[in-house]
């Protein structure tokens, strides 16, 4: 699934290509967003707004509707010149939207909704802006309360939980816990409120300098741009932990240790001499 830095890299290409320009055509395998097409056309409205929050993609159209989109393990957003050959079949296409200079195709997206501004706004599963740890609009105090109402569940897990703080996923997760220092299977009760302000601000650092005009599309975390463009064929390489079962630590050279974790068996992670359990107790690996 992708992580929030790149739903914030795809939102920022397809603003580019479609933001202030006003729509030729619109098209969708979705009856629903072909009736609100309907209803109001989405011909001659201007895209004001591409926006990301979390792993959602927002679009927002001069007329007041909102196409939300969720790519899941399967969806993406390509961007083409008219006339250019599409990189995958024309049956994988969910939704068009094009204007006079690019054609913006949704393939294989899973999930997208049309909204009013009310129905955005009433939205429970779409993260508002000041929860997506890459918005402008993140407030970090908020998600540090949030986050510490999980005082039972484990670190690992709560991180993953994006109506605490969108944007982080698996890989993140893992590197988050890091460089801060946290086991991973330690429960959020344990933490200081000093030690869960930085866990957020260690998120909202990572993926931020995953989202720098010259990141690449791996996510890096180790090792500084100089890696970025090399190395693309083993992400492990630019990563802290993530992936690195068995190699040795970066930090101390201990092996690292990799375990299921929660209720949806996600892959974690993570050092045993840099990220002790703070009560001293070993979780196998
Ligand atoms: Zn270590």
């Amino acid at each position: 699934m992708p992580e929030g830095d790149t739903i914030f890299r795809t939102a920022r290409a397809l603003g580019r290509a479609l933001v202030g320009r006003s729509i030729t055509g619109f098209r969708s395998t979705y009856p629903l967003l072909t009736r609100f097409d309907d209803d109001t056309p989405l011909i001659g409205q201007l895209v004001e707004r591409v926006e990301s929050r979390g792993k959602w993609l927002l679009i927002h159209f001069s007329g007041g509707g909102t196409l939300a989109t969720h790519m899941l393990m399967s969806g993406s957003w390509h961007i083409y010149r008219p006339g250019e050959r599409w990189q995958q079949p024309r049956a994988n296409m969910r939704i068009v939207i094009e204007n006079s200079e690019y054609i913006a195709v949704g393939f294989r997206v899973p999930v997208a909704e049309m909204h009013t501004a009310l129905s955005l706004a009433r939205n429970r599963k779409i993260p508002r802006s000041e929860m997506d740890v890459l918005s402008e609009a993140f407030d970090a105090d908020a998600a540090a309360r949030r986050l510490l109402a999980h005082g039972d569940e484990e670190i690992g897990d709560v991180l993953l939980h994006q109506e605490v703080m969108a944007g982080v996923g698996n890989v993140f997760k893992s590197e988050v816990c890091f460089v801060t220092g946290m086991n991973p299977f330690c429960t959020v009760a344990a933490l200081t409120a000093e030690q869960a302000d930085g866990l957020i601000a260690a998120a909202r650092r990572l993926l931020t300098a995953n989202v720098l005009e010259d990141s690449g599309d791996s996510i890096v975390t180790y090792g500084g741009r100089k890696r970025r463009t090399t190395h693309e064929s083993d992400p492990g390489e630019s990563l802290w932990v993530y992936g690195r079962k068995g190699e040795p630590c970066r930090r101390c050279g201990e092996l690292i240790r990799r375990r299921l974790q929660g209720p949806d068996a996600r892959v974690t992670f993570w050092c045993p001499r840099c990220q002790p359990m703070p009560d001293g107790s070993e979780i196998d690996g």
